[in-house]
């Protein structure tokens, strides 16, 4: 659960409001199944062996696609930030 402090008149810190997801891949983990990059290949690639996402910063329209496929993953190996 993630809590955001709201201060007392109701306004959410903008900084909060602002909040970025982060997502990156343990590479020893990974076990290239590639279920990441059918799930979200908006944000995972295959380098070789490996799923790496093409960026460290999930736009927030993509953060539902991205928790899919860290759930979907048969290692865990995605880690969400
Ligand atoms: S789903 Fe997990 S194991 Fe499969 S390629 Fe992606 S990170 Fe690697």
């Amino acid at each position: 659960m993630i809590c955001i402090p709201v201060p007392r008149d109701g306004r959410v810190d903008e900084a909060e409001r602002r909040r970025t997801v982060k997502v990156r891949i343990d590479k020893e983990t990974c076990v290239g199944d590639e279920t990441c990059v059918e799930i979200c290949p908006e944000v995972f690639e295959m380098e070789g062996d490996v799923a790496v996402p093409k960026m460290e910063n999930i736009p927030q329209n993509l953060e539902e696609k991205v928790k899919e496929a860290a759930l979907s993953c048969p290692v865990e190996a995605i880690i969400m930030e």
